[in-house]
């Protein structure tokens, strides 16, 4: 099988066309969230970007294996080999199990995408369920002369490594420079280089999340566990890695080490990197107050947001952009996205509606090959839009009575809009259900008020009444200090 899909492939910094290791199978494999804080709008890019990609290769007729890991152990403070294990800092400051903090975000984060309408990948492992084949691999580097242990940890010698694979080649860096910016160490340190990353650490006597291993009761590196998942669901080799731009080094970078260093080779053909989102021009961070939640944007509590944004209304505005440039989150932007998404939901259900005549002003086939050249360049999403607008355009104009389209090219118009706006692009119709929020709020608005009345005339019983008959479908009722608010439970 063949297509003309071209993918941008950061480690030879082009445009390459898609060729799989074993087609009809695809093996892809995406770095998936760390899961001790709710999901936010960082979150949400990766995951769309690579769900466009897994539905659009669904589409062409690939069987893809779509692995996406939850970061459960090993990811310490600052990214470095250094500081406490974010899940378990989470878990002493909140009293609870380290699983218990795992749970409860992995289910947060599920929860947002699901209303992202990102597709649960094929697989989803969690880094502290494959200890064993980390433990495996560290030993097999270990074995091939590419690690070293020291006081019970071990850590991948990267001037040793880079005497026969160059590393940094990924990143565009040289282990020459590092040399240079990195500091000298003091021999204390249980490192030989500054730059040489940890793939097992010792536990310190406080560090709660611990594995037995034949150096030391302790944890994994983080990067050694997409390397040994990627492995052991996707083969020695496997067609696509994929994840955020931050993480080419050192992590992808590592990943490529560790895989050679292992096997002899190099675990992947297209590694493949989303842009990242920025608030007003700066990063998004939680000392810089412009730390949003995807929570928060779908109920509009930020004190940065001007309202609540729709779900469907944040996926439209990620695929505006291009996965590989920046994306800068402002209302104004938003409020222009959700303009974008509602003009084409309103043309899937006009172009249902068309009249046909017996001639066509528009050439449909071209405007869906068009649609095709945008998706096979590298994901041009923007590019894809843009061609979609123009078959809104058509649509109401055909409705309009300005043109006219063949019943077939009717047809044709209505399945090729369905196919990238439904199907790739993954828009879902939530317009309806939008207006059933305003509905709803406009009822509760109105027992509100009259709950409010009865209060202030003291008939405690109709009040009463009110919120026993809200609580029965399962609405809430409060009085606060500032006023009445109500919630679903
Ligand atoms: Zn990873």
């Amino acid at each position: 099988m063949t297509s003309d899909l071209l993918l941008h492939n950061t480690l030879t910094r082009r445009k390459e066309k898609f060729e799989p290791v074993n087609p009809p199978h695809v093996g892809m494999y995406v770095c998936g969230p760390t899961v001790y804080g709710d999901p936010h709008l960082g979150h949400a890019r990766p995951a769309i970007t690579f769900d466009v990609l897994f539905r659009y290769l669904q589409h062409l007729g690939y069987k893809v294996r779509y692995v996406r890991n939850i970061t459960d152990v090993g990811h310490l403070e600052n990214d470095a080999d250094a500081g406490e294990d974010k899940v378990a800092k989470k878990a002493r400051l909140e009293q609870l199990e380290p699983m218990e903090v795992v749970q409860h975000y992995t289910v947060r984060y599920h929860q947002a995408m699901d209303r992202l309408n990102v597709k649960r990948p094929s697989i989803e492992p969690h880094a502290s369920g494959h200890i064993i084949e980390q433990v495996a691999m560290v030993q097999q580097i270990l074995d091939n002369g590419f690690a070293y242990e020291s006081k019970g940890s071990v850590y991948f010698d990267v001037l040793k490594y880079n005497q026969q694979h160059p590393y940094g080649k990924l990143s565009g860096r040289s282990v020459e420079e590092m040399l240079s910016n990195t500091r000298e160490l003091d021999g204390q340190d249980e490192k030989r280089n500054g730059f040489d990353f940890a793939l097992w650490k010792k536990a310190q006597p406080e560090h709660i999340m611990r594995w037995p291993s034949p150096w030391s009761d302790g944890f994994p590196g983080w990067h050694m566990e997409c390397s040994a998942m990627g492995a052991r669901y996707l083969g020695e080799t496997f067609d696509i890695h994929g994840g955020g731009m931050d993480l080419v080094f050192p992590h992808h970078e590592a990943e490529i080490a560790q895989s050679v260093a292992a096997h002899g080779k190099e675990a992947v053909r297209y590694w493949l990197h989303n842009n990242m989102i920025t608030i007003n021009g700066q990063k998004m961070g939680k000392s810089l107050g412009n730390f949003i939640t995807l929570e928060e944007f779908f109920n509009g509590t930020h004190p940065k947001l001007e309202k609540a944004y729709s779900p469907m209304n944040i996926r439209f505005f990620v695929l505006q952009a291009h996965y590989r440039g920046t994306v800068d989150f402002s209302n104004e932007a938003l409020q222009a996205a959700d303009k974008g998404y509602r003009r084409l939901m309103e043309a899937l259900k006009t172009v249902t509606l068309l009249k046909p005549s017996d001639k066509s002003d528009s050439d449909v086939n071209a405007l869906k090959n068009k649609c095709y050249e945008a998706i096979n360049d590298d994901l041009n999403t923007p590019q894809l839009i843009a061609h979609l607008f123009e078959a809104v355009r058509v649509v109401n104009s055909v409705n309009d009575g300005h043109e006219k389209l063949t019943a077939d090219d009717i047809k044709n118009l209505t399945e090729t809009l369905q196919l990238f706006v439904t199907d790739i692009l993954g828009l879902s119709d939530e317009t309806q259900s939008a207006g059933d929020t305003a509905l709803v709020e406009g009822l509760m608005e109105t027992i509100l008020a009259l709950r409010k009345e009865a209060r202030a005339r003291k008939d405690w019983a109709s009040s009463d009444l009110i919120r026993d008959q809200l609580k029965a479908v399962g609405i809430q009722v409060k009085d606060t200090k500032d006023g009445v608010v109500w919630s679903r439970e």
